[in-house]
């Protein structure tokens, strides 16, 4: 028997149908290829959004089809975003910082019928297209250019496409559970794998992800997306941003700490979104330029383990929170979001910041859990470390294509990362299981051993990694940065571990590297720094 409310579908263009209706003249700014800030807004956006929805049926696309987009975060992205999507086709974000070869792996296995290119990646798209099968349109994301024209024969340029439509295109009604967007992970092991994720998926992440306790952004709000829409839909933050009507700054592909202070100072930014890297630069930045961030209140930080260190570094010289974030692209990506509960009410800046260092809680929607290799569910106690799996209404059932289930027999997601839960479902990652170093049967997080490292004053980054160890099977060395200017030894550096974890869990050597190789999304390649100081421990004698 059916209860006898309206039933309707979870759709994105439902999302976008409400900015312009009801926020339609907030503002959009978007920083484009060339540098240049320039001005929309929600209505403008959705009226391109279905003007493209109406080119993409005229060029023969059909629902449920992909579209691919290689482009940073402008606002002919955030349209496509919506009129692909709204149209009934699925958009594919494809991370530019690929290999060719994964690119081109990507785009075929994704059967992309359309690609959409930001000026930067127009050469690239030339030399790769002998090999790519599927895609019979390129458009060019911007205004008829003829060098771009000459740099790829019968390219179509996208304001063109837009112009030769009406703008009466009516969104069509669609099942929520029809595919909207797709995302491969970086694949550091293996061929990436897709995400395809559902209006519905999409909808529910967006509301649920965005309550007081979780992102929290609302029409007050003029929102910093630095995260690349690339990258797990921008953390779901241009639905979350429709959803609620704020402004929004997309910051095109300058992502240096000075190109942030600018734009957040100039648009009065309040809530920024980005990795913990943008962050450490963003802090440089303001020291060297001397800004106070006034306009800035929060920033949301995730895909990958916060230095400390930042957390009273935000809060004491800029006044802003710092809220941190857990999620991977099989999880939408919100996962966890730490915010603090009332009985943290009384506590001191010192303590809540303290609590605030883990990954934190999960919204409604989300379940974790804590199992031991053999699947048995563990303690939360805050100190059982155990596989996490997670499951909910926006987690991954399938890889696309696969035609199987990525889950257990009974229905969760391993996420491949080690973690404890306390008893409040505080979530601590304490490693990812191919990074933790196992030393003759105990584990050492890799994460607590960087983040002392990075707390020395002279070391600007690090990473710890396994090295093979005749006795121990596996020992911890860390592969450091020296700050710029800066002056260090081995034995300085192994000190400042003194007191701050138990004396075997204190690394058995330090590398000193120029720079920390960085994966796509900009985390480390640990994978890589094992291949090259996996063996020092073992050639050291
Ligand atoms: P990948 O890096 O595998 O391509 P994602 O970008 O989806 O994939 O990253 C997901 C992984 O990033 C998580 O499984 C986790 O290991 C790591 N991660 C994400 N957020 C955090 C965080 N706040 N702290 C520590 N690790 C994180």
């Amino acid at each position: 028997m059916n209860g006898t409310m309206m039933d309707q579908p979870l759709t994105i263009s439902s999302l976008i149908a409400h900015a312009a209706r009801y926020h339609g003249n907030t503002e959009i700014v978007s920083v484009e290829s060339d540098g240049e800030a320039t001005i929309t807004t929600w209505r403008a956006v959705e009226e391109n959004a279905r003007r493209l929805a109406a080119a993409l049926a005229r060029l023969g696309v059909a629902q449920g089809e992909r579209c691919g987009t290689i482009a940073w975060n402008n606002r002919r992205h955030l349209e496509i975003y919506f009129g692909v999507a709204g149209a009934g086709m699925v958009c594919h974000t494809i991370n530019p910082r690929l290999f060719p070869e994964q690119l081109v792996y990507i785009i075929n296995h994704a059967q992309d019928q359309v690609l959409f290119l930001d000026r930067m990646f127009v050469p690239a798209a030339a030399k790769l297209r002998p090999h790519l099968k599927s895609v019979k349109h390129f458009v060019y994301m911007g205004p008829r250019d003829e060098e771009i024209a000459g740099q790829l024969e019968g390219v179509l340029f996208y304001d063109e496409l837009l112009a030769a439509e009406p703008s009466d295109y009516a969104w069509p009604d669609l099942d929520e559970r029809m595919p909207s967007s797709l995302c491969y992970t970086s694949g550091t092991t293996g061929n990436p794998k897709g995400v395809q994720y559902t209006h519905r998926s999409t909808v529910l992440h967006s509301i649920a992800g965005n309550q007081p306790d979780g992102l929290a952004m609302s029409a007050k709000d003029t929102a910093l997306a630095v995260v690349p829409m690339f990258h797990a839909n921008a953390w779901g933050t241009p639905y979350i941003a429709a959803g609620v009507g704020c402004k929004f700054v997309l910051p095109g592909p300058k992502l240096d700490g000075e190109s942030l202070v600018k734009l957040i100072d100039t648009h009065r930014v309040t809530l920024a979104l980005g990795v913990p890297t943008i962050w450490m630069m963003l802090l440089g930045a303001l020291e060297k330029t001397g800004s106070k961030a006034e306009s800035l209140k929060r920033t949301v930080v995730g895909g990958s383990a916060l230095p400390t260190s930042m957390i009273p570094k935000f809060r004491d010289l800029y006044g802003v929170e710092l809220i941190h974030a857990w999620g991977m692209t099989e999880t939408s990506p919100l996962g966890t979001l730490n915010q603090l509960l009332q009985k943290h009410e009384g506590l001191s800046e010192a303590e809540k910041g303290k609590l605030r260092e883990g990954q934190g809680r999960p919204p409604y929607g989300v379940e974790l859990r804590l199992v031991d290799d053999a699947g048995n569910r563990l303690p939360e106690d805050g100190k059982t470390q155990g596989n996490l799996q997670v499951r909910g209404h926006w987690i991954v059932e399938s890889y696309f294509a696969a035609g199987k289930s990525a889950l257990t027999a009974d229905g969760w997601f391993d996420t491949g990362d080690v973690a404890t839960i306390d008893q409040d479902g505080y979530m601590i990652i304490r490693d990812r299981s191919k990074d933790i170093i196992k030393s003759g049967g105990e584990w050492i997080s890799t994460v607590e051993l960087e983040d002392i490292a990075i707390s020395h004053p002279k070391i600007a980054n690090a990473a710890a990694i396994a090295a093979r160890h005749p006795k121990w099977d596996e020992r911890p060395v860390v592969i450091a940065v020296k700050a710029p200017g800066q002056e260090v030894t081995s034995d300085e550096v192994l000190a400042h571990y003194q007191g701050k974890v138990a004396s075997w869990q204190v690394p058995d050597a330090v590398v000193f590297v120029a720079e920390l190789p960085l994966g796509a999304t900009g985390k480390v390649l640990k994978n890589k720094l094992r291949e090259e100081y996996g063996e020092v421990l073992l050639t050291a004698g």
